[in-house]
């Protein structure tokens, strides 16, 4: 009973995400709104729906061999038969956690090789070498590997140690990790990045004004080495309190003018002020619980192991369960309202940059975002509501010109 349970939510996670790139293929064919028309000249245009065709084409492979490689482990009990005769609970958890993470990273490697390597550089995005490559794969799997190993033998030690209590401790533990990734995550970027403070001149002249004309405070202007990887560019806004940072892609500083680069930097500062990341990790607490109680239903019916060939409850199967059924399920129906959050906030933060009488340069600069990173110009209206943080191009344009009347 519960194996078909598994089965048929694995199914509809499989079915949801094939309908949504299926969705996504064929919003190509769509007409492009008026307001975006001067983004792609024809043979840029041309190249994006061939670059974003291979993208598709790529994930739903992708999703399709993941989708088999869990029907072939689930169906004949292969966890179970790895951990035959395994007594020890930790070992056993490890054995059948250690085969899951094996193919699930395998997979995950080969497809960022195909989308990162093959297909970007088929497009000139891709500045990566091999090297940097492998190095960035070897510290995603240490990390993963740690995380997930380290996580599951601490939730037993405490479940075995204190029974239900673990749900206020495993959630406490969780949420003092996410507070001190989101405090230390300017420190951990510096592992795989290089940063630089924003060099004296009319820009950083005028960015600071800025900051300050707002009564807004941040540690410093960073602009990062992001080209050593990637062609795509960006900003970003990280850390909390003290540690406030706003950090520039270099590439926005070759891609923008200046006024542009300012227009840009006003939308940062405006999820700035408007406390957006800390909204953000309020939902971030509250994922945190769902998840915890989600593990603990899971280690508190033993009877669910026994569907999938185990004696007893087997604590590798339930991450098994939990990141294969239960997190997806949850996740994308959670994910839908906090997606249009974000999507509110991406208006808010334009609507600052138009109010420091940026609203022009800011759309004129999205535009050239949008070319630079072939961005989609006219997705799936319904595939925008569940999954996209951010408005389409056309809603953002749209909406400044409301602002400015
Ligand atoms: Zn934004």
């Amino acid at each position: 009973m519960f194996k078909i349970i598994a089965l048929v939510l694995i199914s509809i996670i499989f079915l949801f995400n094939l309908f949504i790139s299926v969705k996504s293929y064929l919003a190509r064919k769509r007409e492009i709104p008026e307001e975006v028309k001067d983004v792609y000249d024809e043979e840029r245009y041309l190249k994006w729906k061939a670059y974003s065709t291979d993208q598709l084409v790529v994930k739903m492979v992708i999703s399709i061999v993941s989708f088999i490689i869990s029907l072939a482990l689930i169906i004949p009990d292969v966890f179970s038969i790895v951990a035959k005769n395994i007594e020890n609970h930790y070992l056993s958890t490890l054995a059948v956690l250690g085969v899951y993470l094996g193919i699930d990273l395998i997979v995950g490697f080969i497809g960022d090789y195909v989308l990162k390597i093959k297909i970007e550089g088929k497009y000139g995005f891709n500045n990566s070498t091999m090297k940097t490559f492998v190095g960035d794969c070897i510290k995603k799997a240490l990390l993963i590997i740690i995380l997930f190993v380290g996580l599951t033998c601490l939730f037993i030690a405490i479940y075995e140690a204190m029974g239900d209590y673990v749900l206020i401790l495993f959630s406490a533990i969780l949420f003092v990790i996410v507070l001190f990734v989101a405090v230390i995550s300017p420190l951990l970027s510096k592992v795989n990045n290089r940063f630089a403070s924003l060099e004296e001149g009319s820009l950083r002249t005028r960015l600071m004004d800025l900051l300050t004309k707002n009564g807004y405070n941040v540690r410093d202007i960073k602009v990062m080495d992001a080209s050593r990887r990637t062609n795509k560019s960006n900003a970003y806004f990280s850390g909390l309190g003290k540690t406030k940072t706003i950090v520039l892609y270099d590439n926005i500083l070759k891609t923008l003018d200046e006024d542009e680069i300012v227009a840009t930097f006003a939308h940062e500062m405006g999820h700035g002020l408007h406390k957006d990341s800390l909204k953000r990790s309020l939902f971030s607490l509250f994922s945190i619980i769902a998840l915890v109680v989600l593990t603990w239903l899971l280690v508190r019916f033993p009877e669910i192991y026994k569907d999938f060939g185990f004696n007893g409850v087997n604590y590798g199967l339930g991450v098994i369960l939990l990141f294969e059924c239960l997190i997806p399920l949850v996740f994308t129906l959670l994910n839908i309202p906090m997606q249009a959050l974000a999507r509110h906030q991406e208006f808010k933060a334009d609507e600052t940059a138009v109010k420091e009488g940026y609203g022009d340069q800011l759309i004129s600069g999205l535009k050239k975002l949008y070319k630079e990173n072939l961005g989609d110009l006219n997705p799936d209206p319904l595939v925008v509501a569940l999954s996209y943080s951010h408005p389409t191009l056309y809603q953002r344009i749209r909406n400044v010109k409301k602002i400015e009347g």
